[in-house]
């Protein structure tokens, strides 16, 4: 139970930090749940959309597009992508759009064409077509084959309750007393990010976990599959076609929250509801299924990666946020460069790591 490097967390940060390295160091993935993908991952809503997070979030999203849409054969014959387009909503004047990314106004016409039923309130419409769905169990699922295919164990039902650092090498200890040894610890926690810094003796970096609620609803009308993601840009509510006649919708909530196993609570349930209704003259006729999941920020919102600047080699991949799978592409090659102290892959040599490197808290 030696190990190079151990990674708390086998959601898509470790699975995918896991299999950039696990051919070069002896690599073990930790993760407290009896399987991966609990936790965020598996509850996302599953979509890749470049105007998303910001231009420095952008820079991992953009660059993860190709791998997404076209996969290297051996980690993927299928590519992970379907895309929809989005259409970004406004009463009261045209969305703002970084100039980087494909975007176009549309007309009222149009906008009807594409969403029929919209409300009149709902004048201005900014499409953007490449937004898509991104099949997340299979890439989280690749990831995790690409990891043990390489010789990296999964150690499920495992939780780190402390970790210590001493004579060049970290003792973890679980939950049920079993012992771990490593160089190099990897903080890929989640929601749990700062807790497992804390119990590692290294300073929390003020990862705030938000709730997030998802709400699958049965629509009295059908044709809605390859709806365009809706969202207003004032962010208050977002859907997507789910089936022919399903949606999935959010009411956009944040809600701060101790990390947990995420359940939705009536009121965001109803707000999204109340939301929707505001948008579309579609008859809601049930709540097929409801789910919450933790998005979970730095205080900067921009994820990090890279070590603690400590004198023990503490690494963190936390703070994903709302975007942690349409980044994990790039993300994992970033973040493996930066441990392995190697150039960066092709994917991600025009991005300046130090934008998210843990030493901007210093
Ligand atoms: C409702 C919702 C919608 C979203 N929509 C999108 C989207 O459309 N597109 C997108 O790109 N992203 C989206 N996201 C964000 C995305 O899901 C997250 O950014 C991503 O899943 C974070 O991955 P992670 O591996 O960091 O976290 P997680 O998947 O939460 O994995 C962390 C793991 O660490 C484990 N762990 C914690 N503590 C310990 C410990 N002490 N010992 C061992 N293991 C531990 C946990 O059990 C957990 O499995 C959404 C998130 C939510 C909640």
């Amino acid at each position: 139970m030696d190990f190079d490097v151990v990674i708390v967390g086998g959601g898509i940060a470790g699975a995918s930090l896991g299999a950039e390295i696990a051919d070069k160091r002896a690599a073990l993935i930790v993760e407290a749940e009896e399987h991966c993908g609990f936790h965020a991952t598996g509850r996302s809503a599953a979509f890749w959309l470049e105007s998303y997070g910001g231009p420095k979030v952008g820079l991992l999203s953009a660059a993860s597009r190709p791998f997404l849409e076209l996969p290297p054969q051996d980690f993927s014959e299928a590519s992970f992508l379907r895309t929809r387009g989005a259409v970004h909503l406004s009463r009261d004047g045209w969305p703002e759009m970084d100039a980087k990314i494909e975007a176009r106004r549309i007309t009222r016409d149009e906008l009807e064409r594409l969403i029929p039923g919209i409300r009149s309130e709902w004048q201005f419409a900014v499409l953007e077509p490449g937004c898509a769905d991104i099949d997340v169990a299979a890439l989280h699922a690749a990831y995790l084959r690409q990891f043990t295919g390489r010789g990296g164990q999964i150690a499920t039902s495992s939780s780190l309750e402390s970790a210590k650092f001493a004579d060049g090498r970290w003792t973890i200890t679980l939950a049920d007393g079993r012992t771990l040894v490593t160089a190099t610890l990897v903080n890929a926690a989640g929601a749990w990010a700062d807790d497992v810094a804390e119990k590692s003796g290294v300073g929390p970096l003020g990862i705030a976990p938000k709730r997030r609620t998802v709400v699958q609803l049965k629509i009295g009308r059908s044709g809605l599959k390859d709806l365009p993601l809706v969202d207003d840009a004032a962010g208050t509510f977002y859907f997507k076609g789910e089936s022919d006649s399903s949606i999935w919708l959010s009411p956009h909530d944040e809600i701060a929250t101790d990390p947990c196993d995420a359940a939705p609570e009536e009121i965001d349930v109803a707000t999204a509801i109340d939301r929707f209704e505001q948008v579309v003259d579609w008859p809601v006729e049930r709540i097929e299924r409801s789910w919450a999941g933790l998005r979970s920020f730095a205080p900067d919102r921009l994820p990090v990666y890279g070590f603690a600047p400590v004198q023990h080699p503490f690494f963190w991949c936390a703070g994903q946020g709302g975007f942690g799978i349409q980044t994990a592409p790039a993300a994992a090659k970033m973040a493996a460069s930066l441990l392995l102290g190697e150039a960066p892959d092709p994917m991600v040599a025009d991005i300046d790591p130090t934008i998210f490197s843990a030493a901007r808290f210093a």
